[in-house]
């Protein structure tokens, strides 16, 4: 199998957060996993380049929007390289592919009929020409009356209404009182394909909350998705319109396969081979916000495209900090190359790893809790069975290994089993969980033989024996790691003078020997953490 793998595009008006680094790790340790195995995985995202935030940021900025969004496309390429993040590509939006991709899929769904024009009102800012988006409006919520209220819905009830029901609407843009104005909007008929999305969920979601949230969804009429905006609008223009552009929503996930497209182009592959073959599956990892764009819209899209090879859409729950939603003004925001300045990546990987399942409910980032899990699994737990056992080979046995000391790791086998599996299923948390109990047993096996007694008492072959097997489990224990920690593992690796190896070398006789045992991970103290929280 082929897997070609996304996480969400980040929008590119601002660098990235904590947040996106739980879903960009999420995804890169899957894909890693999938390579250690027979299929193959390529990991594509791209920066989400159009709409009216970009659009006005830039202005109010005094640089075109195309300025910002290649200054922040650098930015957050830097940040995924940073975080060891293997992409394949790293694409925009606004690029020649997802024009051209965008209009064909557009195209297709009306000459399908899935699309027609209908005539909207909607509020107008006369002083800036501009129809107003719901977040640029302001006015008191027509439930409760609840003032300084969004156009969409009331933070005070919860209501949700038409931003025309706001009582004395503002705009955000000017402060000033905005007038309704008429407009030709086009909408994909969403609910024409109710019966396709429905027989269509138990394939691409394997979730259940969110099988249940679909089937919920489904069980109401959809409404028609309204996937047109008028000028201005920085976007691409509806085939044939001068003034109409396509809703960022529309071309966003579009931007999944033009990065795709983008990449076949460097290796000569056809595109449309490609993601025809039986043997590709597509497979996307997103928050649990934009369950209804990649779980309805998309494959609704897809569908009309005669795309089939979507596989599965995988969704994760929001991180949180210190148990609150992530924000500047509660002062528990954590930028993602902040966050690199207080710790490793691989620290970070590991632990947010540690917390990840196939559950859609919030993950807690404590700061706390961090320090204690990556002093006690990764410097007392893991690195532990090299530091009390490698260097008795380079003392004792010119550094070689005794060949085929493989008991523990036989004994061990069905466990690595289950933790592939684990973590095949993105059932992270458990599979570490399960690394770190082995890496318990071995450590107490060390304690019981203590080969540092052995060797003071002349039994310098038995000191031997029990350090290579237990360094054997270790290399096991590294293999299962690589997803999550590549810097970490590929030290140790080299350390055991090997290269990076795969599942198929789990319980294999591939160490010959070791070098001397370098500390080269610490432990993390609070007190250099001062900070990180501001
Ligand atoms: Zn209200």
């Amino acid at each position: 199998m082929k897997y070609l793998v996304t996480s969400a595009l980040p929008y590119a008006n601002a660098p990235l957060h904590l947040g996106h680094v739980l879903e960009i790790v999420q995804t890169d340790a899957w894909v890693r996993h999938k390579n250690l195995t027979k299929d193959e995985a390529l990991y594509f995202c791209a920066s989400d380049t159009h709409g009216t935030p970009i659009m006005l940021k830039a202005k109010d900025m005094g640089v075109e929007p195309e300025e910002l969004i290649e200054e922040i496309h650098a930015n957050h390429k830097n940040t995924f390289e940073k975080f060891n993040i293997n992409l394949a590509n790293f694409h925009s939006t606004h690029s020649e592919e997802n024009k051209k991709l965008s209009a064909e899929i557009f195209k297709s769904a009306q000459d399908k009929g899935y699309i027609h024009k209908k005539s909207i009102s909607q509020l107008y800012d006369e002083k800036e020409e501009i129809f107003l988006a719901d977040r640029f409006i302001k006015g008191s919520c027509p439930i409760c009356k609840e003032e300084d209220q969004y156009g969409d819905a009331c933070e005070k009830c919860g209501s949700t209404y038409d931003a025309l029901d706001l009582i004395n609407p503002i705009s955000v843009l000017s402060n000033s009182e905005p007038v309704i104005k008429e407009s030709e909007h086009y909408f994909f008929e969403l609910n024409k394909l109710s019966k396709f999305l429905k027989s269509n969920i138990k394939k691409i979601s394997k979730q259940d909350p969110i099988k249940s949230k679909l089937n919920e969804w489904l069980d109401e009429e959809l409404k028609d998705w309204d996937v047109s905006r008028d000028a201005p609008y920085f976007g691409f223009n509806i085939p044939g319109e001068e003034n109409k552009f396509i809703y960022v929503w529309m071309d966003a996930p579009v931007g999944y396969l033009a990065s795709i497209e983008n990449w076949t182009k460097s290796f000569q592959i056809n595109f449309n081979d490609l993601i025809n073959d039986q043997n590709t599956k597509l497979v996307h990892f997103i928050g649990k916000d934009i369950v209804y764009f990649h779980l309805l819209f998309w494959p609704a899209m897809l569908k009309t495209a005669e795309i089939e090879s979507l596989d599965e859409v995988f969704v994760h729950g929001f991180l949180t900090i210190e148990g609150m939603k992530m924000s500047k003004s509660k002062g528990n925001f954590i930028l993602a190359d902040k966050a690199l300045d207080y710790a490793p990546a691989d620290y970070y990987r590991y632990y947010l790893s540690s917390k990840l399942n196939t559950d859609i409910s919030d993950i807690d980032f404590s700061l706390d809790d961090f320090i204690q899990k990556i002093n006690s699994d990764l410097i007392g737990k893991y690195i532990n069975i090299g530091s009390r056992t490698q260097n008795f080979l380079v003392k004792l046995n010119e550094s070689k290994i005794v060949a085929n000391s493989l008991k523990k790791s036989h004994e061990f086998e069905d466990t690595y089993k289950e933790i592939i599996s684990q973590i095949d299923a993105r059932e992270y948390s458990k599979a570490l969980r399960n690394i770190m109990m082995l890496a318990d047993k071995v450590n107490a096996y060390v304690s019981t033989e203590e080969p540092w007694n052995k060797a003071k008492n002349g039994m310098e072959k038995e000191c031997l024996e029990v350090c290579s097997e237990s360094l054997n489990v270790f290399k096991d224990l590294t293999i299962l790691l690589q997803s999550f920690m590549p810097e970490i593992t590929s030290e140790v690796l080299s350390m055991l003078n090997l290269d990076k190896l795969n599942y198929s070398d789990l319980g294999s006789d591939n160490i010959e020997s070791v070098q001397k045992f370098k500390p080269f991970i610490t432990r993390l103290e609070k007190t250099n953490f001062e900070g990180i929280l501001d």
